[in-house]
């Protein structure tokens, strides 16, 4: 039998209210600025998820016979309602994930860009006609959704990332199951109230915490058609090819090691504020984040000591103090991880100008000397063979490369695993095509450090970065959670007479 959550638990969202489930299993929300639990979640098993879909399923006749005008209207509300608590939800954003509150406020209006996006789709659903494809037969194409589609999303943008995901599928006629990261999941129930208040019918959106088992309870259901996946590559990895085994489509993003490569003609003054900003906000906890500087030629030597005259300055403080610039690491486990990187690059040879585990946060704020800190941390003279550079780090941790000229830095890109971003700074526009034309890497900034794509151009790395052929949100996410249907149509009294045993060709 369900149980009844307390409020300090996270529950599920099935059938349009909040429940326990029936797991027995829970996990501790922590306030990283603090190191103090806040809540419990509860982490959904095989029978929560079986609820959760089962309730998608039920709903998904009617909603994907509402017109599309319609299911438009309930996003236009939700809109509404979601600008209206923007602040709510960065403050729940900033208190179980730890990034600053403006950014954090940052991190809504992206997902903010989607729902406007997804306030469209009648005209993002619209087919293709053809008249008279032969003597009295049209031919025309269709796009119907697909029934339960489920989201499987990571820690570091609980409301952004799974915004990538619902509003397009819902209003594209889908029912919905998402399952957020454990470690800050209240953003997933302020959403689903607020998608209630909007008009959404019961069933159309629910959510399941948890883990792997509800993840893996996600991957084998027959209802479920498509899965949405955004975390780290070996996840990613898994969840494709254990979704495909399943038949169902399915769509994995992966982890990122972002290069932004300086050419000698930058602006070296914009090149560190793009760097500081772009390696540590969010304490580098941004599949987009640059985690390494690629120097061309001589321009080391005057980026580096400013970019360790900012770095030392940089404002680490609690998120909610709105003088903060970069706030504590998610929990005490990627603390370790990211600690552990930082000795193997010292053990590997690298130069370590600045480092971060000297922070202990005792200046972060009242309470923060028991939560997860560390500074900004700042390595010269890595090279590709190193641990640093290979694996993503996913924290505070900015690497230099020097490298001699263009050619290699280009090479040097195009080998690592993984591309998801990349950035170059020039001001030589022959440079930029060139670089935009040979990277491969799926999201490319010239002069722009995190070139993360607009609502309606859809977002997506290569390599292993993204599992699957098509990109989150924009067309390529109105194509993903549509199948295209073709209709042949012609009336009595244009059908000749006679059975035909050729293939039939245009008359
Ligand atoms: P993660 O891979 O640990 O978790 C992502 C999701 O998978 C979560 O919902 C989690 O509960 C679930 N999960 C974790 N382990 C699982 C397992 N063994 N089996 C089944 N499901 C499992 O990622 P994270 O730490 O939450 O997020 C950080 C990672 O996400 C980084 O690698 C980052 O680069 C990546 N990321 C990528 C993008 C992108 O667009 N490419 C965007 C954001 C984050």
């Amino acid at each position: 039998m369900s149980q009844t959550p307390s409020s300090a638990d996270v529950g599920h969202y099935i059938q349009g209210a909040v429940t326990a489930g029936v797991s027995t299993r829970r996990q501790p929300v922590y306030n990283p600025a603090t190191g103090e639990v806040s809540r419990q979640v509860w982490l959904g098993s095989v029978a929560d998820v079986d609820a959760a879909v089962a309730a998608a399923q039920a709903a998904f006749p009617a909603w994907a016979d509402t017109p599309p005008i319609r299911r438009g209207r309930v996003m236009f509300k939700f809109l509404e309602l979601v600008n209206q608590h923007k602040d709510t939800l960065a403050r729940m954003i900033t208190l179980e994930h730890g990034k600053v509150f403006t950014d954090a406020q940052g991190e809504v209006s992206r997902g903010i860009d989607i729902i406007e996006f997804a306030c469209g789709i009648p005209q993002l659903l619209k087919g293709d006609y053809t008249e008279q494809v032969s003597t009295g037969i049209d031919n025309w194409t269709m796009r119907q959704p697909l029934g339960v589609v489920a989201g499987i999303t990571p820690f570091n943008f609980p409301v952004m990332v799974p915004m990538w995901m619902f509003p397009v599928a819902i209003a594209a006629g889908n029912t919905f199951v998402l399952k957020p990261s454990p470690t800050d999941p209240s953003a997933s129930l302020f959403m689903a109230d607020l998608l209630k208040q909007a008009g959404l019918p019961d069933g159309v959106f629910n959510v399941v915490q948890g883990d792997k088992e509800a993840v893996d309870a996600l991957l084998v259901h027959p209802d479920v058609k498509a899965v949405s996946f955004v975390g780290s590559t070996p996840i990613a990895n898994y969840i494709y090819e254990t979704g495909a085994r399943h038949g169902k489509r399915v769509q994995a993003l992966g982890g990122a090691k972002n290069h932004m490569v300086v050419m000698p003609d930058a602006d070296i003054d914009q090149v560190v504020d793009a760097l500081i900003g772009a390696g540590y906000g969010s304490a580098g906890e941004r599949c987009m984040a640059i985690s390494v500087a690629v120097l061309v030629g001589d321009v080391a030597d005057k980026v580096v000591p400013k970019l360790l005259e900012r770095a030392k300055s940089l404002k680490v403080l609690d998120g909610m103090n709105l003088a903060a610039e970069m706030g504590p690491i998610v929990t005490g486990a990627a603390h370790a991880r990211i600690s552990g990187y930082i000795e193997a690059g010292v053990q590997e040879g690298a130069q370590l100008l600045l480092d971060g585990r000297g922070f202990d946060g005792k200046t972060a704020g009242p309470g923060c000397d028991q939560g997860f800190w560390l500074g900004g941390t700042l390595f010269d003279h890595v090279t590709p063979e190193m641990k640093i550079y290979k694996e993503e780090i996913f924290g505070p941790v900015l690497s230099c490369v020097r490298v001699p000229d263009f050619a290699t830095a280009v090479q040097l890109i195009n080998d690592h695993e993984f591309g998801n971003g990349v950035s170059c700074f020039t001001r030589d526009g022959n440079v930029a095509r060139e670089f935009s034309r040979r990277i491969q890497v799926g999201m490319v900034g010239i002069n722009v450090p995190i070139p993360v794509p607009m609502a309606w151009h859809g977002f997506g790395g290569w390599k292993k970065s993204l599992f699957g052929d098509m990109h989150a949100y924009g067309e390529e996410g109105v194509r993903f959670y549509t199948k295209q249907k073709s209709v042949m149509q012609r009336w009595p009294e244009s059908i000749g007479k006679g059975a035909e045993f050729v293939m039939p060709t245009a008359k």
